[in-house]
């Protein structure tokens, strides 16, 4: 996605060779037209997948899966990270290894709102090593949903996480791949904006 690519290479920081720092856009002001067309993006790309819940991860998932959910007409489910006092009913739960926080936290769904009759778009942030959109999927799949597919803003395709959700069986979408962040400085994977 171009529009993207250009908002990356202009207001992104390469804070290392692997890690690079999106908070003027994405991870803490949120440019919310820029989300907008990060929704319609993701619907056309899976507007035939009869989707009827988009899961997510708290916080930054959150802005673009609403856009998203805004465009399919469907909900949106946000995985908390920690148990809420309100949260006392039966919860899917599992473990994810934080990337950038490089500790291991809890992720959990209520078992009220996601069941196999649910056809799931798992939307996130970024794809590193692919442990937060397996997470995600660990959760779907404990409610026994359909997983339609994966949406990734900003995917690292010099880390590992697109094959191992490939691998494991799931249509990923990424709107901007990464190929290298070397000197400071983004390079896009060719042929991968559209
Ligand atoms: P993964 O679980 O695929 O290893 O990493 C993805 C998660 O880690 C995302 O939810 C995102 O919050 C965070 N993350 C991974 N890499 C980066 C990065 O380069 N920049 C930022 N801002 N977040 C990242």
């Amino acid at each position: 996605m171009k529009l993207l690519e250009n908002y990356i290479t202009q207001h992104g920081t390469v804070i290392s060779d692997g890690v690079l720092k999106v908070d003027s856009f994405l991870n803490h002001v949120i440019d919310p037209k820029l989300m907008q067309e990060i929704g319609k993006e993701f619907a056309k790309r899976f507007q035939d997948e009869q989707i009827t819940k988009i899961i997510t991860l708290e916080s930054s998932g959150i802005a673009p899966a609403l856009m998203t959910a805004l465009e399919l007409d469907c909900d949106i489910i946000f995985a908390r990270k920690r148990k809420s006092l309100t949260m006392i009913d039966q919860l899917y739960t599992t473990t994810v290894y934080s990337f950038t926080k490089e500790q291991s936290n809890e992720i959990s769904i209520s078992k009220d709102f996601l069941s196999q009759d649910d056809r799931v778009l798992i939307i996130d942030d970024f794809l590193a090593n692919g442990q937060a959109a397996l997470g995600l999927a660990d959760l779907a799949n404990q409610a026994g949903a359909t997983i339609a597919g994966i949406g990734i803003v900003i995917e690292k395709s010099f880390q590992p996480g697109r094959e191992k959700l490939l691998e494991a069986g799931y249509r990923v979408e990424s709107l901007a791949r990464i190929a290298a962040l070397k000197d400071g400085k983004v390079s896009f994977v060719r042929g991968s904006n559209r």
